[in-house]
């Protein structure tokens, strides 16, 4: 039986999707004796490298670090300025600010809810030295357009990529257009690990080689130290598990796009703003979201029909306690990441949801009123 509640994200489904296989591939890890940084993670790097067509890629501890190491990596150091949006995960910001750079927070475009190119250009100082477009849930950035000004300013590009493996523009694959991209295999995330994991992609072998070795201590081959890293090492355990839901990683996106689709033909309430797609380009649904005006009220009634949603952002990443005084901005200058954050709303999206309940969900949708 369909349990009747619905909730935004089912991680255990997926588990439940991959049992036999994730239980096996636990037991092997534990009798190999080795339990990081060995095969399943040499073997996941691959993939990504395949999968991407990117020339390097290292598995870390989690999303945030993959963004710590990325930023070493390019020697970012305090008072840098690095420029990012708001309408993002708090761990975007957290990231500069561990480095001791400043986030500059540019806005972002009302239509895709993705870093405004014009903003970021408004934002550049001497002071800037890289620019981290987030491709939010799921749907890429105007890359060509921040690439451009990267260049003309002589400044990095490191993409976060947490939300978006495996979308595209054209044939080409988020991460591989800036100098670094970096994923998170949160378990919610578009692929999900069992606990903690992330990865960092380059196209640089330099800057390849520069991340193989911060993300153990500062290690070469032989453990000689170039430089100060950290301890950001991927498990056997994790990186097994990845590596059997990554080979379905394909169709479980198109199950996202499918369920989008659904909801972006059937949702006929003018009470409710749906998402837009990029043209020519593939957006991967890790969140969908909407935008409701009256979202408290819109919020309760979904609650009331068994439906739970999830709000992504409850308020711009540089708004919270603690990150604020740490952050270049003002709020005028970001009445867009505003609003949306006031309105948003993310419907249940994932590739174990059922039709029957994506169809549930449109009909209680359809008839909300004010
Ligand atoms: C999830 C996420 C992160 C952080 O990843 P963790 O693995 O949780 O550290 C960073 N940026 C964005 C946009 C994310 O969605």
């Amino acid at each position: 039986m369909i349990s009747m509640v619905i909730n935004i994200f089912e991680p255990k489904k997926q588990f439940e999707t991959y049992k036999t296989q994730i239980n096996k591939i636990i037991h092997s890890v534990l009798n190999s004796g080795n339990y990081i940084l060995g095969k399943e993670v040499k073997k996941l790097e691959k993939k990504f490298q395949n999968y991407l067509k990117c020339k390097k890629a290292i598995g870390v501890k989690n999303g945030t670090d993959a963004l710590i190491l990325s930023l070493k990596a390019i020697k970012i150091k305090k008072g840098d300025e690095v420029i990012t949006t708001a309408h993002t995960a708090v761990a975007t910001i957290a990231a500069i600010i561990d480095v001791g750079a400043v986030p500059v927070i540019a806005d972002v475009e009302q239509n895709f809810y993705t870093l405004n190119p014009k903003e970021i250009e408004k934002k550049i100082s001497k002071k800037t030295k890289a620019i981290i477009p987030v491709h939010i849930y799921g749907q890429c950035c105007n890359m060509s357009e921040i690439i451009k000004i990267a260049k003309k300013n002589k400044i990095f590009v490191i993409e976060d990529c947490s939300q978006s493996l495996g979308s595209k523009i054209g044939n080409k694959k988020a991460g591989t257009f800036g100098d670094i991209g970096t994923f998170s295999f949160y378990p919610t995330k578009n692929l999900g690990a069992i606990g903690d994991g992330g990865m960092i992609v380059t196209n640089n072998n330099n800057l390849g080689k520069k991340l193989y070795r911060l993300r153990e201590y500062g290690w070469d081959k032989n453990r000689s130290t170039l430089e100060p890293g950290i301890n950001s090492r991927l498990d056997e355990i994790q990186a097994g598990i990845l590596n059997i839901k990554i080979n379905d990683l394909d169709n479980a996106n198109n199950r996202r796009i499918k369920i989008s689709k659904y909801y972006l033909e059937k949702i006929s309430n003018k009470l409710v703003k749906l998402p837009q797609v990029r043209k020519n380009t593939r957006h991967v649904f890790h969140i969908f979201s909407i935008l409701v005006s009256k979202r408290n009220k819109f919020i309760k009634y979904l609650k009331k029909n068994k439906i739970n949603p999830g709000i992504h952002y409850p308020r711009p990443a540089c708004l919270n306690r603690g990150y604020k005084e740490k952050c270049i901005f003002s709020k005028n200058d970001i009445k867009k990441t505003i609003f949306i954050s006031n309105n948003t709303v993310s419907l249940p999206i994932y590739p174990e949801l059922e039709k029957k309940k994506v169809m549930k969900i449109v009909e209680v949708i359809n008839k909300f009123r004010s």
